[in-house]
């Protein structure tokens, strides 16, 4: 069972450590925006933080994987608040960006929303044993417009050993290609694998600082995310022998 005072103990101390280490964001988007470099709402490191105070570790642990934390926790972290392609001229404009900064078009192109969180599939077989399990932060606008303030972020932990998570993995192993998953958030490949949701919220970037609300939060939470209608009738085995490193191109849905 939670406790639900330690819970909300922890629950505040995320919240802070999120609004804190995010305060720079009211000025910092401006000031990335006008000269078109892309700005993190949530770095790399950042997400390892959070996540090393969710599980009450400690960053960088120096295991034989060498994982993010030291109690074996492999952290990944996505974000959806992305560039794209001026739709007049087909270079670069970062989300923030009222107009095209190269033509000075309007238009905006569309966000690929693709960001992904790349895990390594030797390194997941390597170093099984030591391995806890991976966690998984996505970061997505709210409103793919330059005047949105307010994202959502979510975390989830896929356990090491996710039947579907081992069947991509091997795949990839065994494949030509290169080790590397391209773990893609909200896709079957993630529904599959069995995700467990952590928490859930929005971050408010206000004029002079930032703004975090849960809108769940249960780090003792065990219960998978539901599988969406139209993932449900994939079998995992299909899914990996149909994804383009496979030989065999099976039929991958079941009727
Ligand atoms: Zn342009």
């Amino acid at each position: 069972m939670t406790n639900p005072s330690t819970s909300n103990t922890l629950k505040s101390q995320i919240a802070f450590v999120i609004e804190s280490c995010t305060a720079h964001l009211p000025k910092a988007i401006p000031i990335y925006t006008d000269i078109n470099q892309s700005i993190n709402i949530i770095d790399d490191k950042l997400s390892e933080v959070i996540h090393a105070y969710c599980h009450r570790t400690l960053c960088g642990g120096s295991g034989g994987g060498g994982w993010d934390h030291k109690d074996n926790g492999e952290d990944k972290n996505s974000s959806h608040v992305q560039s794209y392609l001026c739709p007049e001229c087909k270079q670069k404009v970062v989300f923030f960006a009222r107009k095209c900064p190269h033509c000075g078009s309007k238009v905006r192109g569309k966000n690929p929303r693709d960001g992904r969180w790349g895990i390594s599939a030797s390194s997941h077989f390597k170093y099984f044993e030591e391995l806890k399990e991976y966690r998984l932060q996505l970061i997505e606008p709210k409103t793919d417009d330059p005047e949105c303030r307010e994202f959502r972020v979510r975390y989830w932990v896929i356990d090491k050993n996710s039947v579907h998570l081992n069947n991509y993995a091997r795949g990839q192993l065994a494949s030509d290609k290169s080790n590397h998953i391209n773990f893609q958030p909200l896709k079957q490949d993630f529904y599959l694998s069995g995700p467990v949701l952590k928490y859930d919220g929005i971050l408010r970037v206000l004029d002079d600082r930032t703004k975090f609300d849960f809108s769940f939060f249960d780090m003792d939470n065990k219960t998978p995310e539901i599988v969406p209608e139209e993932f449900r009738l994939l079998e995992s085995a299909s899914v990996v022998a149909s994804k383009k490193f496979g030989k065999n191109r099976g039929t991958w849905k079941r009727r």
